[in-house]
């Protein structure tokens, strides 16, 4: 095993599912070679480093982005809604006026149809 061999192997090394005989031919090959061991050293070096990157998000990051974008688009995207206003369901007021008005279309059409109200 050559060090390019040895050093393509690093990943599954470290992984632990690097297979029996070529995790021994590696294990011997480090045991006699320094420059693989330091590279493997940087190796890991690395990977820490990269695992560190692994943070969670502050709780405050959606509404920090949000007001970044509200600032730099001078109001133009996420203003804050106004309190009354902002959360009536306009589907709903859409549908209960088309209901509305259809029927007060069914009372007019069956209620008289002529328009004209029979004497009494
Ligand atoms: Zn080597």
């Amino acid at each position: 095993m050559d060090h390019k061999q040895a050093q393509d192997e690093f990943s599954d090394y470290v992984d632990g599912t690097l297979a029996q005989p070529a995790r021994a031919e590696l294990d011997q090959h480090l045991a006699v070679c320094i420059q693989c061991r330091t590279e493997l050293a940087k190796f890991r070096q690395t990977l820490g480093s990269l695992g560190r990157l692994k943070q969670t998000a502050p709780a405050t990051l959606l509404t920090d982005v949000k007001q970044q974008i509200y600032r730099r688009s001078r109001g133009r995207f996420f203003a804050p809604r106004w309190k009354l206003f902002g959360r009536i369901p306009f589907e709903w007021i859409s549908l209960a006026t088309i209901i509305a008005m259809l029927v007060y279309y069914l009372a007019i059409l069956h209620g008289s149809p002529t328009g004209v109200r029979p004497a009494p």
